[in-house]
């Protein structure tokens, strides 16, 4: 079923009306900003599967490449119900500007299928995969498209796009995707890369605000990949992550949540609802609660003018993508709230799918330490960048 509310505004609106703001500021030039404002390509595909009662069943999916100007397309696939054409065209232009802002030689992509993969079987999804990774076979490529993990896809996925594509070439390609397994040419690091930079990122944000990190309290929403893995590295560094939330609920301790226990409790059940030792809470007590670090690491559109005048937190750090809508950043910073903007915050995903595909390309592999330096020092580079444009030229993070 969408969760998709009917007044939601469209995502890559967003992303326009973003940009726009941004190239006034750099007085872009109308011709150069035509062509920004316009993916390079975009490509529907159908993909019929074999479902396991027997009968065939319809899905959609996309592949779009915003620029490649820097280099090979870069960006994840989605698979979720709400998934649209437009939702992917704004995934890809943020991605074009992220790979810019880490200063890594990609341009922007990005894909997804509208289905709801909690309600596919593990041989569906294997199969709208591989069905999905052919209809987009004419576009990707290690030199061209590189596909990486988004909402709901995970290692296994990569490893069957990677598959499908080797088999056509007849050897295997380890670099047409990013956030493979291990053992098939993956990266040490790459699964918790995204999470990781996010915890780089705000702790610069917290020793530019002169914040202690120790012993602040935190609110993650979307207790996924991403937000899950920068709550365990806060966890770690004895902040308090008091409230979690994910797509079946909402959970609140006052003392701060067990997070490695949380964590094993959603890959046993498959959510944070029930977890002992904390009391259930709705979405908007979520966002409401005093803490200093808000962290929205699940969709587009999560804060917007209804709940942002109720936040908060001194520090947003925007682990998910598009999570603030415009009229919520303007609410957001006349109350002074420290934004992390989503092109900087959630960059370590890219960044290590950067690293993923050098050594996959060059056959030589790093220890995780390693990834875990380089990772640290590209996030707090960026991060210096961002803030300097931010106070030299009197602009939001934003
Ligand atoms: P994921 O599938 O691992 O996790 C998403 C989580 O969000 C799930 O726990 C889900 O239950 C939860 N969720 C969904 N709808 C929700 C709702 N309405 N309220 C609360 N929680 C909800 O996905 P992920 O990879 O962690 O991606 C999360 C965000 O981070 C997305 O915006 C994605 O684009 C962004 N991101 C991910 C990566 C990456 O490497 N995985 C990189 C950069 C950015």
């Amino acid at each position: 079923m969408s969760t998709v509310l009917a007044t939601a505004r469209n995502p890559y609106d967003i992303t326009l009306e973003n940009f726009d703001l941004a190239a006034d500021t750099l007085e872009l030039e109308d011709d150069i900003r035509a062509m920004l404002r316009h993916p390079e390509r975009v490509l529907i595909v159908n993909i019929p599967i074999r479902m396991d009662n027997g009968r065939i069943r319809r899905f959609e999916g996309y592949r779009v490449q915003h620029n490649t100007a820097r280099g090979p397309a870069k960006g994840g696939i989605r698979y979720h119900p709400d998934v649209t054409v437009d939702e992917v065209k704004a995934l890809a232009t943020w991605m074009t500007w992220k790979c810019a802002v880490v200063n890594i030689p990609f341009g922007g992509g990005k894909g997804g299928v509208a289905c709801n993969p909690k309600e596919l079987s593990h041989g569906e999804i294997e199969r709208l995969t591989r069905r999905y990774a052919s209809g987009i076979l004419p576009l990707i490529g290690p030199e061209q498209d590189i596909p990486a993990p988004d909402v709901y896809t995970k290692p296994q996925i990569m490893a069957w796009i990677m598959d499908t594509y080797s088999m056509t070439k007849g050897y295997s390609v380890p670099g047409v995707v990013t956030g493979k397994p291990v053992s098939l040419g993956g990266s040490l690091g790459r699964n918790e890369a995204t999470g990781r930079g996010v915890f780089y990122a705000i702790q610069s944000a917290c020793e530019h605000l002169r914040l202690p990190l120790k012993g602040t309290k935190v609110v993650v929403q979307g207790f996924g990949n991403a937000g899950s893995v920068a709550a365990h590295l806060l966890d770690t560094h004895q902040c308090y992550v008091i409230a979690v939330s994910d797509s079946r609920g909402c959970i609140y301790n006052k003392d701060g949540l067990d997070i490695p226990k949380l964590m094993l409790h959603k890959e046993k059940t498959g959510t944070v609802a029930g977890f002992p030792a904390s009391e259930p809470i709705s979405p908007r007590q979520l966002f409401a609660l005093e803490c200093d670090i808000l962290i929205p690491a699940a969709l587009e559109n999560a804060i917007d003018e209804d709940n942002a005048p109720s936040i908060k937190a001194n520090i947003i750090a925007e682990a998910a993508n598009g999570p603030c809508t415009p009229e919520a950043d303007k609410v957001l910073e006349a109350k002074g709230c420290f934004l992390i903007p989503d092109i900087l915050c959630n960059a370590g995903g890219v960044t290590v799918s950067y690293f993923e595909w050098v050594q996959d390309v060059q056959h030589l592999f790093w220890e995780a330490q390693d990834v875990y330096n380089r990772l640290e020092r590209v996030m707090r580079t960026s991060f210096n960048d961002v803030l300097k444009f931010h106070l030299d030229r009197k602009v939001s993070m934003r």
